[in-house]
């Protein structure tokens, strides 16, 4: 195995000259530390895995799996309401099936993790997988509390020499009055759910909200968005604004930009929402809650163990090679300080093994492209032109719309465009935004592009095969030094 910027080196064993093994402990068993586990034992290491809950941990089991289970299967329902007539075939009865669809998707999220998770461990005969809480009981110790019913309770210690911390974030709760009691849903029930509520309300607009928000919309609810700001307010303008525009199309989401939510009560079913802002009421028949996810450390006692964490947003600072203030621990994940996304959650937990196995490799992370799987998708990579500019750089950009897409149009999208940001003079791109059906794939065209440091030259003249969502790559480059309008149909 080779990672980026990785030495290799081997085999592991403890500074002391001992022939042992290397023994480390992953806390947690998610994505972070599963890509740990295989690269630790990869290269000999003796691994103990503590999971208090079900193994696999967000994103196979309540995370980006079900939801983008339940994004395809309320897009495939849109679809049927919207084109009738042109899907012949895959016609449905206009009444979606709430309770097959969570049949199907629970039994996607099992497949995935045995396929992916627990069969890995099981098979992997230099892992030993602990059911129970982990805490520090000191620097080179963690105490593994079973979870068990209280007469069987049992507490194992665990003695390492490197320690991964990857225990992930669960949902942030934000302080609004009466919220605690009431039966509120977090995005985990809201993918445990297999019913669809004739109202909805949704706190929050982080791409959770907005994805979970369409869905239920797209089933049948009455979704309302109570937005603190405004949608994807860390990217270019644009892309929130017809992100905006896409949503609002559908009359059964309305969004409030600048919500602040008061209070919350719940009678009979029924909850009612208050707004600081307006004193507005509204009433609505779930409340989804998606406001963010912080660390889920709290039951560690990482001070036991001498490791720092940042007291407001509860994240475990590493440096690029995912160490903590301590030597000899580790954190990776969205446990840690970096962007809470499972495929950077992976390549840390990678990279962490290298590293606690006597390797060298460092997590850059200067170009980590996000989405949000609406219909149409958001996505981006790189500076906006703002960054870009208050970082001293001067540019040049490029907005095309999907109109001028040839992919885009032959799908009928109505709403979406792709911006490209160059430096000068070098033409060397720097960043893209877009909203558009497929705009995860134009994206990440151009992180590979940007990994390669190429130009917009470079783009323009690559042969990108003609529709597909690829190809608005190399459209934006060419609309750099031409009327893209005036081109031939599959712009040469
Ligand atoms: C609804 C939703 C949709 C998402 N969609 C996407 C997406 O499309 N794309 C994307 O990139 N990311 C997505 N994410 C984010 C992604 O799921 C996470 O970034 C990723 O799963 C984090 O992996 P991790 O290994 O850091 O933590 P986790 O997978 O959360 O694993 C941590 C594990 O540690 C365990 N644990 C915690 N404390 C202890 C303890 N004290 N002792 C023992 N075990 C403990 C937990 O039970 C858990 O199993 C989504 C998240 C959600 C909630």
């Amino acid at each position: 195995m080779k990672a980026d910027g990785a030495v290799m080196t081997g085999p592991c064993c403890e500074k002391d000259g001992s022939s042992r093994p290397l023994s480390v402990a992953v806390l947690g068993s998610g994505a972070a530390a599963m890509a740990a586990v295989i690269a630790a034992t990869e290269r000999g290491a003796q691994v103990h895995v503590v999971e208090r809950a079900t193994v696999g941990g967000t994103c196979v089991n309540v995370g980006c799996v079900p939801s983008k289970h339940l994004v395809r299967s309320a897009q495939l329902q849109h679809w049927c309401d919207e084109h009738v007539e042109i899907s012949d075939g895959c016609r449905c009865d206009g009444v979606p099936n709430a309770h097959k669809l969570h049949e199907s998707r629970q039994a996607l999220v099992e497949r995935l993790r045995w396929q992916k998770y627990e069969s890995v461990l099981d098979e992997n005969p230099h892992v030993t997988v602990w059911h129970g809480e982990a805490s520090f009981e000191d620097s080179r110790t963690v105490r593994v509390r079973s979870l068990a019913a209280q007469a069987t309770q049992t507490e194992t210690l665990l003695h390492f020499d490197r320690c991964l911390i990857a225990v992930g974030a669960e949902p942030y709760i934000p302080p609004i009055d009466g919220l605690a009691s009431v039966p509120f849903w977090t995005s985990t029930e809201a993918l445990a759910s297999d019913t669809v509520p004739h109202r909805l309300g949704v706190v929050g607009s982080s791409a959770v909200a907005l994805e979970l928000a369409q869905a239920y919309a797209r089933l049948g609810s009455r979704v309302t968005i109570f937005a603190r700001r405004g949608l994807c307010t860390r990217t270019d303008p644009l892309v929130g604004e017809t992100l905006m525009q896409a949503l609002l199309d559908d009359d059964r989401i309305r969004i409030h930009c600048g919500a602040l939510v008061e209070s919350v009560q719940c009678e009979d079913g029924v909850f009612k929402v208050t707004l600081t802002t307006s004193q507005a009421v509204f009433m609505t028949d779930a409340l989804l809650v998606a406001s963010g996810r912080r660390p889920s450390t709290a039951a560690l006692d990482m001070a036991a163990a001498g490791v720092s964490w940042h007291a407001a947003s509860g994240q475990i600072p590493v440096d690029t090679h995912m160490r903590t203030n301590v030597p000899h621990i580790y954190a990776a994940g969205d446990c840690a300080q970096m962007p809470q996304l499972v495929y950077v959650a992976a390549a840390a937990g990678t990279r962490a093994a290298i590293n606690m196995t006597g390797g060298e490799a460092c997590l850059d992370l200067s170009l980590v492209p996000w989405v949000i799987f609406c219909e149409p998708q958001a996505a981006a990579v790189g500076l906006t032109e703002a960054e870009a500019q208050a970082r001293g750089l001067r540019t040049e950009t490029r907005t095309l719309p999907i109109t001028s897409v040839p992919r885009c149009i032959v799908h009928g999208e109505k709403f979406g465009f792709l911006k490209l940001v160059a430096e000068t003079p070098s033409m060397r791109i720097v960043g893209a935004q877009a909203v558009a059906a497929e705009a995860s794939d134009m994206i990440s065209t151009v992180a590979v592009a940007m990994r390669g440091h190429l130009t917009v030259a470079d783009l323009s003249g690559m042969l990108l095969p003609y529709l597909t969502a690829s190809e608005a790559v190399k459209l934006v480059a060419q609309s750099f030094t031409r009327d893209v309008h005036q081109l031939s149909c599959c712009a040469g």
